[in-house]
């Protein structure tokens, strides 16, 4: 892309978010050397999706050159080529087992899934494995088991990054049974220490009854070797 050319595009960006003055022209000059390798069409199409969809507020007033750089990640058409791919992939994979069949609940307990490849896995833990006819055995106990739920979907959702993490909604729901899980374990060491603790007033109180009862044999014995006449 020529200097005129990105000067005409540029100029768009500054005409919608910088009332229509140039921008300081070092600062200008720094914008032309980051985008001067990108095809014109390309960077045509980030200043339109700029245009459309920047916000600007906080301390970007003007795109900034690493928006910009997004925008034109965003509408390159290998990224675009990804995104589809993505779509199919999304709607081949459950959320909730990875198409394992088996997930770990927030207490680290396995369970099989309510998706299809639950199902698979349940009954093909039935057959075992020398089984002949194992696959035409697993397909009948399938075919009396519940129906699948289908692959469970919007618990996950890409980051900016890229990887696949949990929903901020399900990332909050995760929170709240770890809080109890904390609040199961805390109070599972209370009762220790509290049994621990009546454990011992048994043990003092058992040593004072014990000790009482020595005292008293003991009297009884010395009464019975002393005279009659001793004080008790
Ligand atoms: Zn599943």
């Amino acid at each position: 892309m020529t200097k005129d050319q990105f000067g005409k595009e540029f100029s768009r960006l500054e005409a919608v978010f910088n009332f229509g003055s140039e921008i300081e022209p070092r600062a200008r000059a720094e914008y032309f050397d980051s985008f001067r390798h990108v095809d014109l069409s390309l960077f045509r199409r980030a200043v339109n999706a700029i245009i459309d969809g920047f916000r600007p507020g906080g301390a970007e007033k003007f795109p900034s050159i690493a928006s910009i750089y997004n925008a034109i990640i965003d509408v390159s058409p290998e990224n675009k080529e990804e995104a589809k791919e993505t779509q199919a992939e999304i709607r081949q994979k459950c959320q909730r087992c990875l198409n394992l069949g088996l997930y770990l609940d927030v207490n680290g307990d396995a369970h099989f899934c309510d998706c299809d490849h639950g199902i698979a896995k349940r009954a093909s833990w039935r057959v075992p494995t020398g089984d002949k006819r194992r696959q035409e055995q697993i397909e009948k106990i399938v075919k009396k088991m519940p129906k699948s739920k289908g692959n469970l979907q919007g618990i996950l959702e890409r980051n900016p990054s890229g990887f696949w993490e949990l929903t901020e909604a399900e990332h909050e729901l995760w929170m709240i049974e770890k809080r109890k899980q904390i609040e199961r374990i805390k109070e599972r060491i209370r009762r220790y220490n509290q049994r621990e603790l009546d454990k011992r007033d048994e043990k003092v109180v058992g040593s004072i009854v014990k000790a009482v009862e020595n005292t008293i044999s003991e009297i009884k014995r010395i009464r019975v070797s002393a005279d009659d006449d001793l004080p008790f």
